[in-house]
């Protein structure tokens, strides 16, 4: 009987936004890496990803992720990390936008416990949306969809916005869809 793993996955800079993973152990970390991206919105066709044993560009790498899974780190076996319960370790997808993530090994379960297709999400955050900065300063409460890149570097905090207002003011920006 195989190891079957619940692993909590958490950005790092905004740690209210977490999926529960599960994920058995003899699946790979590129099996883990998709579920993560699925998980997360992130891009599914582009851009690198890597699973560190402890903080995200200061601890070892398990190897550099390829889009789909491939590439030297997508091999390993989870039950090949030797992981404990309440062990931590890192994730980093996009070495560009460098989005970490703090990975936490919840519980080890038997294979007795799986049912369906495998990994799987099996809770997450509930939604805390975002206001369109933009409106609430014309003082309507929309919820945001999305998030100006550009903005956001220039003043150092969030630039959250609606369709329209991004539309308005920011259409020639690179612009980032919101993930609750
Ligand atoms: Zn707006
Ligand atoms: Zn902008």
């Amino acid at each position: 009987m195989g190891n079957l793993y619940r692993f909590k996955v958490a950005l790092k800079y905004r740690k209210g936004l977490w999926r529960v993973i599960e994920i058995k152990g003899g699946q790979t970390l590129g099996e883990f890496d998709r579920s993560i991206r699925e998980a997360f919105d992130h891009d599914m066709g582009d851009h690198l990803s890597e699973f560190y044993r402890g903080r995200v560009w200061r601890s070892q790498g398990y190897g550099e992720i390829y889009p789909g899974g491939r590439g030297e780190g997508g091999r390993l076996k989870i039950d090949a990390l030797g992981l404990s319960e309440g062990d931590k370790f890192e994730y980093v997808y996009d070495f560009g936008d460098d989005v970490q993530h703090i990975i936490t090994l919840e519980k080890v379960l038997g294979e007795e416990d799986t049912q369906g297709k495998y990994p799987r999400v099996i809770s997450k955050n509930r939604p805390r949306h975002k206001y369109c900065v933009n409106c609430e300063s014309l003082g309507k409460k929309t919820i945001a969809t999305l998030v100006c890149v550009d903005c956001s570097d220039r003043t150092s905090k969030p630039v959250f916005l609606c369709e329209e207002c991004m539309e308005k003011k920011h259409e020639e920006h690179n612009i980032d869809d919101m993930v609750y």
